[in-house]
């Protein structure tokens, strides 16, 4: 590459959606500077420019779009820059093909499924001088060669334990762009955790889009359960967390085993998208209300102070007043500490897209803010009752206006008159709440 380029080429990556592309670009940062690149913080200012892209939801799409129409004028200032465009947007092959068609200066298209080929596809581009287009990958991988350049001013380490999901919602584009469900060797996980609280990380969060599902598919025996029972025997002071959960493989067994492994952070987020069984039914979701609910309710026996959060959709296609109702209910019963709120967004090639849809958008919008209002009110709730409780908490550094910012076991964060080494625990307690914010002080 650096014949190419001239000098040692200059990377950009720019992540759109999920914890699973920050780790991705994570690896694509590792593979490629393994292979001479040196990363800069803007497209400006590089020589290879990649962006990894989401398909969760339509306007995702639409930002990436918009940022691909920004680089024509870096292209023709610097005709040999090499534009990439990889990750679960161009994963569906019709998009891919829309964006090679339309962006003739995006030089490639490739899957992230298999971060292994991305070196080769590179140089490719530079020795073919045609433009690459690779929507599909040769094989779903689990990365295993790939260095991982992690982001050591972060106070969180993100380390990939599964990928791809075999559920199929009737919404949800992620099984046809990320694949079926694949588990890491917990060996090597354990490895990798090693290191990342050998590197000082404090708060390390587990990712797959079904964390609960792991080792479907392994020889040994170790399940989700299992997993953090050998995680939370590693030496050293740390916190465990874990992203996404889906309530079909949420076990009391899991339940009891955070209940024993101190290190696991006291916070799960479980996404329950409806209240309404019949939603929950058209979506495919395979739980029932009364079942999720049992879930946190056992949790809540088994584990103190533990808190959840979860994503809610609203506008389902065919959703009525009632199925809203639903919906309401179950969050005033359920009692999240916070909840991620969306507007259905249709996408092509899923169940729901072909399903008959005539709420109309204000109606929905209408609904989605009356929901979060809800919830507002219960997230203030479950803060004021954490007035005058000591927490152990993370430092996260320094604030704009000189204090410092904590992050305690259930994922909220406190702002503290207390100067602290960022990444390092404390005793704080909790004093204050205004402005949807909690206040604190440093306890010695
Ligand atoms: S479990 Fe999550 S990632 Fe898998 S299909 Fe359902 S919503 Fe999508």
């Amino acid at each position: 590459m650096n014949s190419w380029f001239g000098h040692r080429p200059r990377l950009f990556i720019r992540t759109y959606g999920c914890q699973q592309n920050v780790a991705d670009s994570e690896c694509i940062r590792g593979l490629l500077e393994y292979c001479g690149c040196e990363s800069v913080q803007s497209e400006q200012d590089a020589d290879l420019i990649l962006f990894n892209t989401c398909a969760v939801r339509g306007h995702a799409e639409d930002r990436v779009i918009g940022n691909i129409g920004n680089l024509k004028a870096i292209k023709s200032e610097k005709p040999k820059t090499i534009i990439a465009v990889g990750g679960c947007m161009v994963h569906q092959e019709q998009v891919a093909k829309d964006v090679f068609d339309h962006f003739r200066y995006v030089d490639i298209i490739f899957n992230t499924n298999n971060l292994e080929e991305i070196p080769s596809t590179i140089l490719q581009r530079i020795q073919s001088k045609k433009r690459v287009f690779k929507p599909v990958c040769s094989e779903y991988t689990l990365n295993e060669k790939v260095p991982v350049s992690r982001d050591n001013q972060a106070c969180r380490a993100f380390l990939p334990i599964m990928y791809g999901c075999d559920n199929f919602c009737s919404y949800c584009i992620v099984p046809y762009v990320r694949g079926r469900e694949r588990s890491r060797k917990p060996e090597v996980i354990i490895n990798e955790f090693r290191s990342c609280v050998e590197d000082s990380f404090k708060d390390i969060m587990l990712l797959g889009q079904n964390v609960n599902s792991y080792g479907k598919g392994l020889k040994c025996e170790t399940g989700f359960p299992e997993l953090l029972e050998q995680l939370n025997d590693v030496p050293g002071d740390f916190w465990i967390r874990f992203m996404s959960s889906n309530p079909n493989d949420a076990t009391l067994q899991l339940f009891d085993t955070i209940a024993k492994c101190s290190k696991v952070a006291r916070h799960m987020h479980l996404a329950v998208q409806s209240g309404s069984n019949r939603i929950l039914k058209l979506m495919n979701r395979h739980y029932t209300v009364e079942e999720y609910l049992s879930i946190l309710d056992y949790a809540h026996a088994v584990v103190p102070d533990f808190y959840f959060t979860s994503d809610i959709i609203v506008g389902f296609p065919g959703e009525t007043e009632q199925d809203f109702e639903a919906t309401v209910e179950l969050i005033k019963r359920a009692k999240f500490y916070s909840i991620f709120s969306f507007i259905y967004s249709k996408r092509a090639g899923t169940r729901a897209a072909e399903m008959p849809d005539d709420t109309p958008h204000k109606l929905k919008a209408d609904r989605l803010n009356y929901l979060n209002e809800i919830q507002r009110q219960i997230t203030e709730e479950l803060e004021l009752k954490l007035i005058g409780t000591r927490q152990k908490a993370l430092c996260l550094g320094e604030m704009p206006d000189g204090r410092y910012e904590y992050r305690i076991s259930n994922n909220a964060e406190v702002t503290v008159d207390m100067k602290g080494t960022k990444n390092e625990f404390y005793t704080i307690e909790i004093n204050d709440y205004k402005n949807r914010r909690l206040y604190g002080k440093g306890v010695k």
